[in-house]
Formats: structure tokens, C-alpha cells, sequence
């Protein structure tokens, strides 16, 4: 996301429509483009356009809220046509169908299910509602989750529609911060170390180390490894529809948990003044860790990526930079004394071996991370480093039996914290 930018973002799903309620949405676009051809036609014999809102409203089928969108857009269309277009004459109506435009909780309605879907129910005609879940880019989910558990964000209009005869909804979601700011006029610097089991963070800034903290997500790890080794049974075994199915159960659960982590992250950040987040580029996997079997690289590879990426696209809505180093030499350089030797660090611990400074592995790294970021970043030069905050911990609970895949979300909602503030779900 650039700079300066006004923070509306349109996010792109596909309608899993419940049972035969496709027709009938289908009927409803094909219902949107008659208003729409309606709207273009008294417009052009003359009609006052405030009353052509309520003319085509008597013949049309549609709820009103979403008849003055699509009449909305029709004018809007014509405007244009007045002021740019009086060389090529089109006739301004369309073929097919038409986006069935709304308003949210007027024409359409969204909310998050205990399996941690977004639902929605779209009024397609009055009194008839289109139902089901929401498919998509993690990201535009990530984000839709987030919009509708946070008052920072606003849904706004959407447009329910067919495009290549899958139905789809195109919804609009405005942050109130308006912009995000330059990265390069930060006062904080939030370096962020993702591993596989936690995140460490250490927020530096001019003069001073602000704070430290390890959000250790033990589950995440634990269920991968029992799914991989869940599905490789049923595959061996030929089934492949019970393989299909957890591999999407294994990644709903990594994605509602990787949305909660990087919500925390963002929110940790904010209680310092203005922030800049920053990640390590993993273009390159991470050095010191064994990825010998293709299982190790499988279970490596997802968090990473997905996590800086709900969390920079949190961030950005939040109005905070995010930006990006060179992950070279982060987990085996000594913050106090510049020593950089692969074997300063072993599995979590880090004990430099020229000044014997010891530290959690993963904390290390990432104050490595907010360094660079200043370096990279900022005017201002890193503070010193001589006397690090205490590594505290925000520890989600282990989830239980990933046999019982009937355990909602909130049996295992809720961080145990130790004695650390600023942080709650
Ligand atoms: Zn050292």
C-alpha cells in the first residue's frame, strides 16, 4: 500500500450460495439491469432525476435501498455523458446482467460463524434472502473478519454480481484513519521475528527500548504436525475426499489463529508512538533451521508469509507502515556487541560467543530487526542497547484433541498472559 492513500479497499469474494438460491440472485441482477436501462431511458426523455428514484421503483423488484444504487450509478453514468462523451453516442443501456448494488444492513448483511466463516444474506428481491459463506483470498477474509470485530474499520456499499457465471460479492470497507503514514516519519521501530511457534517483538525508538514481547502460538505447530500426519494416513489409505477435508479444516483453524496473532501484533504496536512494523524480506528461507525433509519445509512455509501478510494489511488499516530488511545474519548477531557466529544461537537460547551476552533466541532476532529497520529506515540513529527489557510471554492455550474437530474456537479463545499489559484479545 503507498503512501497518502485514502484507505478504501474493495475486497473480492465468491457467494457459496446455499442450496437453489443461485437463480434467484441471478433473476435479481437480471432485475438490477432493467432499473438501470429504466433509469438511462426517463432520463433521457426529460424526468426530473429526483423522481426517477421512485418511477422506476413502481414496476421494479428489487428492495429500495438497492434500486437507489442502481439508479444512483445509472445518473452517475449519464453525468458523464453529458460532460465528456457528446462526440460518440452510445445508447447507455446494458445487456445481461447488472451488479445488484447495496448498502450493508440495508441490502446485505454480513457475520462471522462459530467455524470462523463470514456469512452473508443478501436481500436479492423484497422479502427474499440470498444465503451462505463468503470464499476467497485469506487476505480479503483476514481483513472482512477484522472490519466486522473492530469499530476502526466501516463496510460500506457492496455489489453482488456474476462474472464468468460464478456469483460473487464485491464488498467495500473504509478505515476511519484515512492514510497511512510515511514509514520513513516513524518515532517507533517494531521489529517482528515470526517462527513457527511464536513472534517475538522489541519495539525500539530514538534514545530508547521501549518494550519486548513473545506471543507463542504452541498450537499452531502442534495441530499442523498431527494434520500432516492425519492426511498422509487417509491418503495412503485412498481417501482422498477425508484428505480434502482437513487439509481446508487445518486451514481454517492456521488462518482464524494467524488472524488473531497479527491482530495482537498491530495492536501491541500501537500503544507507541508512531510506529513502523517491520519484517524480515523471506524471500530466502531462514537460515540456522533444518528443512532436510519436505514435511520440515511444508510446515515452515506457511506462517511466515501469511502472518507478515494479515499483519501488514491490518497495519495499513490501522494507518501504520509496515516495512521490509534483509533477514541476513538476524537470528546470529549479537545486539551488544556486533559478534555474528552461527553457533551464538542454539534452538531458543542465544549466548554470544565473544561477549557472553544470553538472551531468548527469538527476542534477539528481533531487536536485530527494529535495528535494521532504523538503519534502513529512519533518520534517527538506534538507541543503545545495553540494558534490554525482560522477555515476558503471551501464550495462547494448547487447543486440546485435534481428533475432536467439533471444539469451537472459543474453547481455546483467550491468551494466558504473564503479567503483561497492553495486550488482551
Ligand atoms: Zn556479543
Amino acid at each position: 500500500m503507498t503512501d497518502s492513500q485514502a484507505l478504501i479497499k474493495t475486497l473480492d469474494f465468491q457467494l457459496d450460495i446455499q442450496s437453489d438460491n443461485e437463480s434467484l440472485l441471478y433473476d435479481a441482477t437480471l432485475e438490477a439491469r432493467s432499473v438501470y436501462n429504466q433509469s438511462i431511458r426517463l432520463a433521457k426523455e426529460g424526468v426530473d432525476w429526483n423522481v426517477i428514484p421512485d418511477r422506476v421503483a413502481e414496476d421494479a423488484s428489487l428492495v429500495k435501498n438497492t434500486i437507489q444504487r442502481v439508479v444512483a450509478k445509472a445518473l452517475g453514468a449519464m453525468e458523464n455523458y453529458y460532460e465528456y462523451d457528446d462526440y460518440n453516442k452510445p445508447s447507455h443501456t446494458k445487456d445481461g446482467t447488472y451488479p445488484l448494488r447495496a448498502n450493508y444492513e440495508e441490502g446485505y448483511n454480513l457475520s462471522l460463524t462459530d467455524d470462523g466463516d463470514v456469512a452473508f444474506r443478501i436481500s436479492a428481491k423484497p422479502y427474499k434472502h440470498v444465503k451462505g459463506v463468503l470464499d476467497g483470498d485469506d487476505a480479503h477474509l483476514d481483513i472482512l473478519k477484522t472490519a466486522l470485530e473492530s469499530d476502526a474499520w466501516t463496510i460500506g456499499t457492496a455489489e453482488a454480481l456474476f462474472r464468468n457465471g460464478n456469483a460473487e460479492l464485491h464488498v467495500n470497507v473504509t478505515s476511519s484513519e484515512g492514510t497511512v503514514r510515511d514509514k520513513e516519519n516513524s518515532r517507533t521501530v517494531v521489529g517482528v521475528d515470526v517462527n513457527e511457534d511464536n513472534v517475538a517483538l522489541t519495539a525500539l525508538s530514538k534514545g530508547s527500548v521501549e518494550d519486548t514481547v513473545v506471543i507463542e502460538f504452541p498450537d499452531i505447530k502442534f495441530k499442523r504436525h498431527r494434520y500432516f500426519t492425519m492426511r498422509k494416513r487417509v491418503q495412503n489409505a485412498g481417501k482422498d475426499s477425508i484428505h480434502d477435508t482437513l487439509e481446508g479444516r487445518e486451514e481454517r483453524f492456521v488462518r482464524d489463529r494467524l488472524h488473531k496473532v497479527s491482530r495482537h501484533i498491530v495492536e501491541w504496536s500501537q500503544q507507541f508512538e508512531k510506529p513502523c512494523i517491520v519484517f524480515e524480506d523471506l524471500k530466502e528461507m531462514r537460515d540456522g533451521l533444518d528443512y532436510g525433509c519436505r514435511m520440515n519445509r511444508r510446515l515452515h512455509r506457511l506462517p511466515f508469509r501469511a502472518l507478515q501478510h494479515y499483519t501488514s494489511y491490518k497495519a495499513a488499516f490501522a494507518g501504520i507502515p509496515t516495512a521490509w530488511i534483509n533477514p541476513e545474519y538476524t537470528s546470529q548477531c549479537c545486539p551488544m556487541c556486533g559478534h555474528t557466529e552461527r553457533s551464538n544461537r542454539h534452538k531458543k537460547r542465544f549466548k554470544c560467543q565473544s561477549c557472553s551476552h544470553q538472551d531468548h533466541a527469538d527476542r534477539s532476532a528481533s531487536v536485530n530487526i527494529a535495528v535494521k529497520g532504523i538503519e534502513e529506515h529512519q533518520e534517527w540513529t538506534v538507541p543503545a542497547l545495553n540494558s534490554l527489557p525482560t522477555v515476558r510471554t503471551v501464550r495462547r492455550q494448547a487447543s486440546g484433541a485435534v481428533d475432536a474437530p467439533t471444539v469451537t474456537h472459543d474453547a481455546v479463545r483467550g491468551y494466558q498472559t504473564d503479567g503483561v499489559a497492553g495486550v488482551s484479545d
